[in-house]
């Protein structure tokens, strides 16, 4: 049987990537500081514990994973990245988390470890046209991210591509653009935009008007949770190491997929733009290299996604009040 290690398996991401992993017969540990808040981990083993200490990760790392998935990280929404108030934080704990991992992955002779960076690493000048943003993948350099989320995801990329290069190691490296879906942190600041403005319109009062930060021109790209991992797996199980778009490159502004959301709830409630932490102006996945290299690209529509997401969200709203 062979056997995965999921970091960050309390997460969003890393709960919905153990169910598959177990669907596909793997044995499966997980490790993060919580356990997933909206169901049940599906992994046979899941160990409550700080990758920020060298001598957990050790406890964790303590076989021959054929497959290793990082996905723990100090990270949020727009109001916990953009503020400035948690830059030393994310930095570091972030950081840290990978140098643990990454090394008592080596020392295993572990070979197979994915590591998720994100978007958030491409330079600043390149996304200021929200109709025209640049995020193919060698646009990286000169590096200029602006978050210091982004620095860190920079510097952790090029950590994994090291050890590729020094050690014979087979990490894969991808960029998510934005993922979204059911099970997903929908409240306390650390939300993103579709599960925040989801919320928003499940609270409204019919005839009120939901807030919405900056003037709602910014664009974006949103994936849904389950072809983000298709994509992971197909790249991990791949002979390319990446870094690769994990996106959609169905761009939309940020007003128009609350609109999108109102359409879904059917429910007559306006939008509100009022002054708020947004990041760049514009971003989109590029997704001609992943097609290129692996034949594959994301394809769902947003709509179909945001449609579940929100069914999931009006739900937890229904169900707190
Ligand atoms: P998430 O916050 O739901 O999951 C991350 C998990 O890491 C959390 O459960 C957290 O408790 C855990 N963690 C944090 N510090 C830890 C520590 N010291 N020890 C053990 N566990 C720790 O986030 P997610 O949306 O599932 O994202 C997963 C990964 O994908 C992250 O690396 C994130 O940066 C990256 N990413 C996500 C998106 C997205 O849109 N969700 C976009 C770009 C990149």
């Amino acid at each position: 049987m062979k056997s995965a290690l999921v970091c960050g398996a309390g997460g969003f991401i890393g709960s919905h990537l153990v169910k598959r992993l177990k669907r596909e017969g793997f044995w499966v540990r997980g490790v993060d500081l919580k356990c997933p808040e909206y169901a049940p981990t599906a992994a046979d083993d899941f160990l409550i514990g700080d990758l920020r200490d060298q001598q957990i990760v050790r406890q964790v790392i303590d076989r021959r994973f054929d497959e290793v998935y990082q996905l723990a990280a100090d990270m949020g929404g727009a109001g916990y990245i953009f503020t400035g108030e948690n830059d030393a934080s994310i930095m570091h704990n972030s950081a840290i988390i990978n140098l643990n991992v990454l090394d008592a992955c080596h020392k295993r002779n572990i070979k197979r470890v994915f590591y998720s960076s994100s978007a958030c690493m491409y330079p600043a000048h390149n996304q200021e046209d929200p109709d025209n943003p640049n995020c193919v993948e060698d646009s990286a350099y000169p590096a200029n991210p602006d978050s210091e989320y982004g620095w860190e995801k920079l510097f952790s990329e090029r950590l994994y591509l090291a050890y590729n290069r020094n050690y014979g190691m087979e990490c894969r490296v991808a960029r998510f653009h934005n993922i979204f879906g059911p099970e997903g942190t929908w409240q306390g600041g650390k939300e993103k935009a579709p599960a925040a403005l989801s919320r928003k319109i499940a609270q409204c009062e019919p005839g009120q008007s939901i807030e919405v930060w900056g003037d709602g021109k910014q664009t974006r790209s949103f994936l849904y949770i389950d072809e983000c991992i298709e994509g992971v797996l197909r790249l991990t199980r791949s002979d390319f190491e990446g870094p690769v778009n994990i996106g959609s490159d169905e761009m939309i502004s940020i007003n128009d997929l609350a609109r999108m959301i109102i359409e879904i709830s059917r429910r007559n409630i306006g939008i509100d733009n009022i002054s708020g932490p947004t990041g760049v102006r514009g971003r989109n996945s590029d997704n001609r290299l992943i097609n290129e290299r692996l034949g594959w690209a994301p394809r769902q529509p947003l709509r179909a996604g945001l449609e579940s997401t929100y069914a999931w969200i009006s739900a937890q709203v229904q169900g707190a009040k």
